[in-house]
């Protein structure tokens, strides 16, 4: 997956979290990175700081589960893609 691929899904994860939440994500704290920082992390890896703190937040551990979710689907339409070629 594109680093653009991935900022727009992820942009419309937050737009739909939006639109549940007016203000922000409930589950959202001031300590966590913005999600144009997730794409960057989960390639090269995060600080030993964003480590310790997405560890242990509900808020992080969702966008990372949901990037991982896409990744894989990424994969299963590549190969069912070059399959069929
Ligand atoms: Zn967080």
């Amino acid at each position: 997956m594109s680093t653009e691929n991935l900022i727009r899904a992820l942009r419309a994860v937050y737009e739909f979290d939006l639109q549940q939440a007016p203000k922000q994500h409930p589950l959202r704290t001031p300590q966590c990175p913005p999600l144009t920082r997730f794409p960057a992390a989960l390639r090269e890896g995060w600080t030993p700081e964003e480590q310790q703190h997405v560890a242990g937040c509900a808020y992080c551990r969702k966008i990372i589960a949901w990037n991982q979710e896409e990744e894989r689907r990424d994969s299963e339409n590549t190969s069912s893609a070059s399959r069929t070629c």
